[in-house]
């Protein structure tokens, strides 16, 4: 495995295998990497020739308010499980290069960066979006490989990469979870013991609503209703939303129908959690 900082030798040490028309995959990371990141190179490796982990916490995607300070960081552990899952190249790019002073560009996906997530993270999709527009032209990788735990933000991408006709592939993979369901983030790092039950009632209250709603196609609201007081029973004192949304508009729906998503965030404590499944 090759460690890169340098966009330039970036560009250097893909060029040979672009020349050779070999596939590149890209897997975009923040690091403290788990076994969902893992599966996304995992799935590159099977599909592509050439894979590049990026490993970089954007300062653009975190309002003033949030993490990025305490963001869990630990680079040596991360490049030793980039180098496990056989990953070709491990780029480390800096914040100085993607973003030198004067750096003043915006790429936004509005209509979908508003809604859910984005009501309680108004600048958030928006900062994902400009990341990785210039990432995604700097690189000009063959795919790149999201997470389905993110949906909003593989929505939101997917229609990034659509509209500014970027030749690329995106690949979805799907959610990696502990035993007790609970989806595999680096933000589980900040619950306490106590708060591990409460936020693992996040995907046993969404498996137990997806069936309810393919029986019962009419009964959205009350579903959602007992999905809301379920959390709240299991110890949930803050829902920033639960609902069924269309998986390409991210409008909420109240008949359900073929590629619908329900779609969660709770606060747990401190740390906000989010989650969904297929309906
Ligand atoms: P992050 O490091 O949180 O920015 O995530 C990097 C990528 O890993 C994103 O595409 C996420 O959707 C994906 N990812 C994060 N957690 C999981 C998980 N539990 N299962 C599958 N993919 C994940």
């Amino acid at each position: 495995m090759i460690v890169i900082r340098s966009t330039a030798e970036l560009r250097r040490v893909l060029a040979e295998p672009r020349a050779q028309g070999k596939s590149i995959g890209y897997v975009p990371t923040m690091g403290a990497l788990h076994e969902g990141h893992l599966a996304l190179v995992r799935e590159a490796k099977v599909r592509d020739d050439v894979v590049v982990a990026s490993i970089f916490v954007n300062p653009l995607q975190f309002a003033p308010n949030e993490d990025f300070d305490t963001y869990p960081r630990d680079e040596e552990r991360d490049l030793a499980l980039c180098e496990k899952v056989a990953a070709d190249i491990a780029w480390l790019p800096t914040a100085d290069e993607l973003f030198p002073p004067g750096f003043g560009l915006t790429v936004a996906v509005p209509r979908l960066s508003g809604v859910l997530c984005g009501e309680g993270r108004p600048t958030h999709f928006a900062g994902v979006t400009t990341e990785m527009s210039k990432i995604l032209i700097l690189l000009a990788p063959t795919a790149v490989y999201l997470g389905e735990k993110d949906f909003q933000q593989l929505v939101v991408l997917r229609a990034m990469v659509r509209d500014l006709g970027l030749p690329l592939e995106v690949r979805a993979v799907p959610t990696v979870r502990e035993r007790d369901g609970l989806a595999l983030s680096s933000r589980n790092a900040y619950l306490a013991e106590a708060e591990r039950p409460v936020a693992a009632a996040l995907f046993r209250v969404l498996s137990e609503l997806a069936p309810k709603l393919r029986a019962d196609t009419g009964a959205v609201a009350a579903v959602l209703a007992e999905g809301r007081a379920a959390l709240t029973e299991a110890g949930v004192r803050r829902i920033d939303y639960l609902e069924l949304v269309d998986g390409e508009t991210l409008e909420p729906v109240s008949t359900v129908g073929s590629g619908n998503r329900l779609v969660a965030a709770i606060w747990v404590g401190s740390t906000r959690l989010i989650d969904n499944v297929a309906v």
